[in-house]
């Protein structure tokens, strides 16, 4: 069995990753809290895969284990595929979901509905020191001026995903999962994974 350390402390990630990788059945899925401690890298990278390949290195060379990290976020039509890779930290204060929310509905307040159009966007690299795999995920939609739903995080109670009418606050994990720009990039990667063991 081959341990693959997730570079993440997010349960809701190392959960997801784990439910999407099981049918790589010679694979175990480990995260952070799991391996001792090592000083994380800034994400200083300019891409959603820069800051995904900088935590995946950090984590190989720290552990020796071959190690997957993601970076995501929400790109927005209208402002040029912002917040990117500062959705996290967009009002400031590093996963202020509310405040960061908060903010973009002010700075969207003048643009008409039809085109409140944005993507959830996530990269996904793989380092295992011979290769480095890296996907990528996209869940298109648009947004809403009044937040709806309890499930997920940041932006999901104003993303409304293509082919819905709820925001993906609103849709019970599963779905969510089955669409979501985490969800594809990571089963990809398992794809290609599963074609390397072969
Ligand atoms: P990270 O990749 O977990 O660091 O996420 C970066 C930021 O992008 C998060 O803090 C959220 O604001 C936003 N984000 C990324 N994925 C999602 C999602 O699936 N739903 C809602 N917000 C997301």
């Amino acid at each position: 069995m081959t341990r693959v350390l997730l570079a993440s402390r997010n349960p809701k990630k190392l959960a997801e990753m784990r439910r999407i990788f099981t049918p790589l059945s010679s694979i175990e899925v480990i995260g952070l809290d799991d391996v001792p401690p090592y000083d994380e890298v800034p994400e200083s990278g300019h891409t959603f895969a820069d800051n995904a390949r900088i935590k995946a290195r950090a984590g190989f060379e720290h552990t020796g284990l071959p190690t997957v990290a993601d970076d995501s976020g929400l790109a927005v039509d209208e402002m040029n595929g912002m917040p990117g890779v500062l959705s996290a930290l967009w009002a400031g204060t590093h996963g202020d979901d509310e405040a960061n929310l908060q903010l973009l509905l002010r700075q969207l307040a003048d643009i008409p509905d039809e085109r409140l159009t944005a993507a959830f966007v996530a990269a996904v690299v793989y380092v295992d020191g011979e290769r480095e795999i890296v996907v990528h995920g996209r869940m298109p939609g648009h947004l809403v001026r009044e937040p709806r739903g309890t499930n997920g995080f940041g932006y999901d109670p104003i993303f409304v995903p293509d082919g819905h009418d709820v925001t993906s606050a609103e849709l019970p994990s599963d779905v969510k999962d089955a669409i979501s720009h985490r969800g594809q990039a990571l089963r990809a990667l398992a794809a290609e994974l599963a074609a390397l063991a072969d």
